[in-house]
């Protein structure tokens, strides 16, 4: 299995967790009491297309733009209001996220207008995250502290085993190879009593970093290629068979959005830059067919064949773009000079492959060409 294969699976896996998680959750709020009266209904859309209400696209922007320009954003107001009150109201650790209410009090120093209305009993503290007992197991409710020795509050996650794991094995503290003794010492403080269970986790993350590792690898050596290589060395026709456009860097599809000026200003998706680059190479491929297929029949069948929908793929070249690359021949102009009209004309080919003729051949090209005006 190869490492695209491997995140491919992986992608497969996230994605059903996903929705097993979405299924449960519609289940807990199914006929719970809703905010305003009655009873809440929970469903699941299979897709984004099914959902009720998606805000994805505007919050995606709002994240993406730095903060002193998200005022010009449409939803601002709204994206802010509720990201201010997530800030100063919820502690987040790695396996859970806690709303405090009058935790605004002590981030901002002023209680806000939600926490002061609504609320006629004392403020409630934070729920005690669990803390290591001897022999494996937690203090009991009552005697878990909230702080630490020295009276500071403790943090998110200060005993939570896995996210311990993973900030030890990140500062080289621990690894999947390190001894049973600093296993055994992990598994006490943090209260693990099976051991495999860390060896498991560190496996993991020696997994995830050989991944980061390899990805890292592939894109410096991409970008290596695409330094040493110009835009006309790579095989684009092959690349579009083969599915690959996709795949290319974003810098190497805006250098040959440019070098082949199929848009201006080049558009800032990733998506857009491959769908122009592929529309470009498909129209490029079409018209070489179409014109293999013309060159193949006999003269008189290809000046028919010229109003056939199958060759109609230009229909949306300009005149000017046309005429550009007639007046630009220096064959078509003697031709015209000596106003032999009857010979066949010479076969010009615009820059986009396709034959076209001088307006004083237009009669041999009849009526057909102005079709494709
Ligand atoms: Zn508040």
């Amino acid at each position: 299995m190869s490492l695209e294969d491997l995140e491919l699976f992986e992608d497969d896996i996230n994605k059903f967790n996903v929705s097993e998680t979405c299924k449960d959750l519609a289940r807990r709020v199914q006929n719970s009491p809703g905010p305003r009266g009655g009873f809440m209904v929970g469903l699941v859309s299979n897709t984004k297309d099914g959902m009720f209400f998606s805000d994805e696209a505007s919050l995606k922007i709002y994240l993406d733009t730095a903060q002193t320009k998200r005022h010009m954003l449409p939803g601002y107001n709204y994206y802010k209001k509720i990201s201010d009150f997530y800030d100063s109201h919820f502690e987040e650790g790695e396996l859970y996220i806690e709303y405090v209410k009058f935790k605004c009090e002590e981030k901002n120093g002023i209680i806000c207008e939600y926490c002061t209305n609504g609320w006629s009993a004392s403020p409630i503290n934070v729920v005690p995250k669990p803390y290591p007992d001897e022999n494996y197991k937690y203090k009991s409710y009552e005697e878990t502290p909230t702080s630490d020795m020295d009276g500071i509050k403790r943090k998110p996650d200060d005993f939570q085993p896995r996210s311990q794991i993973r900030s030890q094995f990140e500062n080289g503290l621990l690894k999947s190879g390190s001894s049973s003794d600093e296993i055994k010492q992990f598994s006490q403080k943090y209260a693990v009593h099976d051991e495999s269970l860390i060896k498991a986790e560190l496996n993991h993350m020696e997994l995830i970093k050989f991944k980061r590792e390899k990805r890292s690898e592939k894109r410096k050596k991409t970008t290596q290629e695409e330094k040493d290589k110009s835009v006309d060395q790579y095989d684009w026709h092959d690349l579009l068979s083969k599915g690959k456009i996709k795949e290319l860097s974003v810098n190497l599809l805006s250098i040959f959005i440019r070098d082949k000026q199929l848009c201006n200003p080049i558009p800032r998706k990733k998506s857009e830059k491959i769908s122009l680059v592929e529309a470009y190479l498909s129209r490029q491929n079409a018209m070489k067919q179409c014109q293999n297929k013309r060159s193949n029949e006999p003269q008189a069948k290809e000046i028919e064949s010229d109003s056939d929908e199958d060759c109609d793929i230009m229909s949306d070249v300009s005149e000017e773009e046309i005429n550009f690359e007639i007046c630009s021949t220096s064959d078509i102009d003697s031709t015209s000079e000596s106003g032999d009209e009857i010979n066949a004309p010479p076969v010009v080919v615009n820059r986009f492959g396709r034959s076209v003729s001088h307006w004083k051949h237009r009669k041999f090209f009849g009526d057909s060409d102005s079709d494709s005006d």
